[in-house]
């Protein structure tokens, strides 16, 4: 079986149904209220044991009742939180989302999630460094994510970065991360200036560029490779990437080629597209099986 490390974000999503949007000063009554479990990090790790791995969370949360519910939700999927550290008087990571008119704001506090240090990491370091792939995001301090990088790069553990939300990735750690995983307009920002094909032609077998609907494109021996979405009726599109890079990583570390691994991932990630929420959409190893055949 192989095994996964995520280092990275868990959050509480709070949800809240309006009809419409509420002006500065004003009260009004919304619909419905929703806690679900999310965060990146802890998506990925999700939408990973999902797929079969055996998969380790390394994060923060707080001694508050999200902090539990976070702790559930990862043991509900066979998560190993033994590194999901409890921090005594700090609060769980948060995002607080309200849905109107078709549209929707988001506000997260990222609290727990911003003491994730490298001293955890030195922690946890037995079970990461026995890791077929480490996944990154941007939900914990960016210095973490440089430790687990070069040592993870010192050690030869494959690193995974999705670099979300955008924000800079020095060209020095770009060199030592074995995949990065943008979205189209997470791309366009990092690589700010450089063209889609040049991006990926200058980056191959590294980046993988996904692409919504139209599904992923990478660079392998010169050529730009489309790897096509599969075609569904989306209903919420919150944790497609979470999906995506989850089941990637999964396929990647049980010897699938890169092309395999993509296409798995683009089912995945279409399978949980078709239900609501981050995690309750995301799809068991059947389903994903049953789509590729
Ligand atoms: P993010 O969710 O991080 O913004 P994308 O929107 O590129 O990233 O979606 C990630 C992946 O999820 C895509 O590469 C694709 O495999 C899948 N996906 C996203 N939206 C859809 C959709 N409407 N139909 C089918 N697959 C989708």
């Amino acid at each position: 079986m192989s095994k996964i490390v995520v280092v990275g974000s868990c959050n509480i999503d709070i949800t809240v149904e309006c009809d419409r949007w509420v002006h500065p000063g004003e009260t009004i009554f919304g619909n419905r209220l929703t806690v679900s479990p999310g965060g990146k990090g802890a998506n990925q790790a999700v939408a990973a044991a999902r797929l079969g791995a055996d998969v380790m969370m390394v994060g923060c949360i707080g001694d508050d009742v999200y902090g539990q519910l976070v702790l559930k939700a990862l043991k509900e999927n066979n998560v190993d939180s033994t590194y999901v550290k409890v921090l005594p008087g700090e609060n769980s990571g948060t995002a607080h989302i309200t849905v109107a008119e078709d549209d929707n704001t988001i506000i997260v506090i990222k609290a727990a999630n911003d003491l994730v240090s490298p001293s955890l990491i030195d922690e946890a370091w037995e079970d990461i460094s026995k890791a077929d792939m480490v996944l990154l995001q941007h939900e914990i301090p960016a210095a973490t994510n440089a430790y687990v990088i070069e040592k993870c790069a010192a050690h030869g553990v494959p690193v995974l970065l999705n670099p979300a939300p955008v924000a800079p990735v020095p060209q020095a750690l770009l060199d030592k991360i074995t995949y990065l995983t943008p979205n189209e307009h997470e791309a366009a920002t990092l690589f700010a200036g450089k063209g889609k094909a040049d991006i990926l032609d200058q980056n191959q077998g590294k980046v993988i560029m996904t692409l919504g609907s139209k599904g992923v494109a990478y660079a392998e021996k010169g050529q730009v490779i489309t790897v096509p979405g599969f075609k569904v009726k989306p209903v919420d599109t919150t944790g497609a990437g979470d999906t995506f890079n989850g089941a990637f990583a999964v396929a990647r570390a049980n010897g699938k080629s890169m092309q395999e691994s993509i296409s798995f991932a683009n089912a995945a990630a279409a399978l949980s597209v078709q239900k609501l929420g981050a995690q309750g959409g995301m799809p068991y190893l059947h389903e994903v099986e049953e789509m590729l055949k």
